[in-house]
């Protein structure tokens, strides 16, 4: 029956844990309650009631009462018809929120509400017995103070299973299985990270007996989580490590060498956090081992130089290398830049892209393959099977959350263990980085090139869009060059094209005839991953609104590339939601992309700021929270590297249920089973 609802064994029932939790020590009897306090009770439904005639100022109205004899007001502004079918008389809830005072009578706004108890609608006998409520109602909370809720889905209903069955159940298997549940961790590792036993947590998760042990059951489940992913993570790595490569750099000096002319061509000094990571690139290729290395840097911070770098180590070394970009735009501004700055060397590079003629094609892969090209840049039209390389040794991937797992490994297959550089302009935070690429070398570029200057940006009302005109023209007279972005929705994309156009058109005949305009069709994308135009002063993203924080982000960083002051205008139109002006304000207010990242995930929740792909790993985590969990993520993450070195395959007595546990938990694909 469990099976219906994907519960097939003990462990997936333990591990469905409370929604939430009532601690009864806080109910207050509805006749002692005062003004301002923040508050839970528990009572039966007296009453309820739609007030108001005009849509405007209806709202919902919920009369309850508990042995107290007062009656508390619930009251809600929206959600009628919602609510009349949630509630009914004689249910017993229990209702959380701030208490006010309306003379004598109590009330509560939008309250957070469980329900305790539905009334049997269909049998009458039970009418008198919940026409008050009676003390047996209140054991419900049994179990100590803290009572947990489950949530219970249509499901879970149609088979019988309520909040209050569940709880039942999971008292009765507890009490079965409890000296079966092992205690996965040493004592040592437990007495460290300050560890309950494992069948205590899940005995205090469901039945807590204080809200400290509450704490301390979630706590010690959250870190084993989180410990096992890392520890797979750990695993890998070593199992990386391990691989031998065929290329170990070293460095070349001299009048032969491609680092060295890069060095002395380049019309700029790196930034310490580029040289950092060019040296790191640089330790990861001469080690013997293939690279994997994930580069993270916001935009702007100049992360194609250090591909660049890299780059030039590989050919010094007689190999060659590739760089792989998502979209044409961007895929020929790298090889232009890698022109421009080598092409007076002896260096042979080739771009690949889809539209190009049969014959250019066929001459540039030839090259490839009998190794005279050493520089290969392109979008995924390099992955195509006839793209045979010589000898491929370094493998670079831009902007690499645009491409799929299989392509970059495709990418990857074209040689045997190449190193591999894998870039990112969307930063994410730490603790999200931890999770998606916790098997990877990660350098971060964390300071911008020194010559620039923040990118003044501000939220305008539609009816001020005057105001930006101004600065425009003021700034094309400059010589400066100028963006105006619009969405493009998918589902509307004839529309918001045609309204593109239009603007377009107004642009060019009413507002600037002076200037010359240009239109991209498919801008937003392009624009957004990299395009890299110093001379670009002011950037206008029409309906702002629309846009997420980090294409926002993404779509200011096409300004305040050169050393010119740089504008950023945010327009939005209508009447807009408290988030998206949430949104906005976070723009306008930082520059800063981790700062951004970590405002975004805590509006949205990383199953949105990260494509599907990414966010199922993060979905796998039942109990822990990567928003706040933080510590525990470091903490946890430490511990299994620690042990990842000191027993890779668990094959210690002191291990031996955690070795089981991991199986359990990553199945067949568990890296155990390949650890040599
Ligand atoms: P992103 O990290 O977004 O890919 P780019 O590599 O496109 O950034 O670099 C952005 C701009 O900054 C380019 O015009 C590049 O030439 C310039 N740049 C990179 N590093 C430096 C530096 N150390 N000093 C000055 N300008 C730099
Ligand atoms: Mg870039």
């Amino acid at each position: 029956m469990l099976g219906e609802i994907g519960i097939n064994t003990f462990w997936d029932f333990l591990n469905y844990f409370p929604r939430k939790y009532i601690d009864r020590s806080t109910i207050k009897s509805i006749g002692a309650l005062v003004e301002g306090e923040d508050t839970t009770i528990v009572g039966e439904i007296l009453d309820t009631k739609a007030e108001g005639l005009s849509w405007k100022k209806s709202r919902f109205v919920v009369y309850v009462s508990d042995y107290s004899g007062h009656v508390l007001k619930l009251i809600w502004f929206y959600g009628t018809a919602y609510l009349k079918e949630k509630f009914k008389i004689g249910d017993i809830i229990a209702a959380h929120g701030k208490v006010t005072m309306f003379g004598y009578e109590p009330t509560m706004t939008h309250p957070e509400i469980d329900v305790i108890k539905t009334r049997d609608r269909e049998s009458e006998n039970n009418q008198n017995e919940l026409a008050t409520v009676s003390a047996s109602d209140y054991d419900l909370f049994n179990a100590g103070g803290i009572v947990g809720f489950y949530s219970t889905s249509e499901k879970m209903k149609q088979i019988g299973l309520t909040s209050k069955s569940i709880r039942y159940l999971m008292k009765r298997l507890l009490d079965e299985v409890e000296k079966e549940i092992p205690n996965i961790f040493s004592l040592e590792i437990q007495a460290q990270e300050n560890l309950i036993s494992f069948a205590e947590a899940y005995r205090l998760i469901h039945f807590p007996l204080s809200q400290q042990t509450l704490i301390d059951a979630k706590r010690t489940l959250k870190w084993t989580e989180l410990f096992l992913l890392q520890f797979m993570f750990a695993l890998r790595y070593r199992n990386q490590k391990k691989k031998e490569s065929m290329f170990k750099f070293v460095c070349k000096q001299g009048n032969d060498s491609f680092e060295d002319k890069l060095k002395s061509v380049i019309p700029y000094k790196l930034t310490q956090a580029q040289q950092r990571a060019v040296s790191e690139i640089n330790e990861n290729m001469g080690a013997g081992t293939p690279m994997n290395r994930l580069l993270q840097g916001d935009v702007g911070s100049g992360k194609t130089i250090v591909a660049i770098h890299a780059m030039m180590r590989a050919v010094d070394n007689g190999t060659q290398c590739v760089l792989m970009a998502p979209t044409e735009i961007l895929a020929t501004q790298h090889f232009i830049v890698i022109k421009k700055l080598l092409d007076q060397y002896d260096l042979k590079s080739a771009l690949v892209v889809g539209k190009q003629t049969k014959k250019l094609k066929q001459e540039i892969i030839t090259g490839i393959e009998n190794g005279s090209t050493q520089i290969v840049v392109g979008t995924h039209a390099v992955l195509e099977s006839n793209v045979l390389f010589h000898k491929l040794g370094l493998v670079i991937i831009d902007e690499q959350h645009r491409f799929g797992v299989l392509q970059r490994k495709a990418l990857q297959d074209k040689a045997l263990s190449p190193h591999l550089l894998i870039m990112t302009a969307t930063p994410i935070p730490r603790t999200l980085s931890m999770t998606l690429y916790g098997d990877l070398d990660v350098s971060v570029l964390n300071e911008y090139p020194t010559n620039r200057k923040k990118v003044i940006t501000k939220v305008l009302f539609e009816s001020e869009r005057n105001k930006v005109y101004e600065n425009i023209r003021q700034e094309v007279a400059k010589g400066r060059q100028v963006y105006v972005v619009y969405p493009l929705v998918e589902e509307s994309e004839k529309i918001d094209l045609a309204a593109a156009v239009q603007e377009y058109e107004r642009l060019k005949v009413e507002v600037f005839p002076e200037f010359t305009l240009g239109l991209i069709h498919v801008c937003t994308t392009v624009i957004e991953v990299g395009i890299d135009i110093p001379n670009a002063s002011i950037i206008v993203i029409e309906h702002a609104e629309r846009f997420g924080i980090s294409q926002l982000h993404q779509l200011r960083g096409r300004v305040g590339r050169g050393e010119e002051q740089s504008y950023a205008y945010l327009i939005y139109c209508g009447h807009i939601s408290v988030e998206s002006k949430e949104r906005l304000n976070a723009i306008e207010s930082t520059i800063d992309g981790f700062k951004l990242a970590e405002i975004d995930f805590k509006l949205r929740g990383a199953g949105n700021i990260l494509g599907t792909e990414q966010a199922g790993r993060v979905d796998a985590l039942k109990i822990a929270n990567l928003y706040e969990d933080r510590e525990l993520l470091e903490s946890a993450r430490d511990a299994a590297f620690r042990l990842s070195k000191e027993d890779p395959q668990l094959r210690t007595e002191q291990n031996r249920e955690l070795r089981k546990m991991y199986i359990k938990f990553f199945g067949r694909m568990s890296e155990l089973i390949n650890v040599g």
